[in-house]
């Protein structure tokens, strides 16, 4: 599990890596910001990427 922030709306949140072992091809994924839909990254993964809002605690 790792975090990044949003390049286009500036939130931050949680991406995890879920590998697919059947298929061996890696290729670029996108990462996509679970506030605006829009793609924050692409990485070379052998499955796909789930995103996650971080709930701020005060
Ligand atoms: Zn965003």
């Amino acid at each position: 599990m790792e975090k990044m922030i949003c390049p286009h709306c500036g939130k931050k949140f949680r991406y995890e890596e879920i590998k697919n072992i059947v298929s061996h091809t890696g290729k670029e994924m996108a990462i996509v910001c679970p506030y605006c839909d829009l793609i924050a990254d692409r990485k070379v993964s052998h499955g796909y990427f789930v995103s996650t809002k971080i709930i701020e605690q005060n």
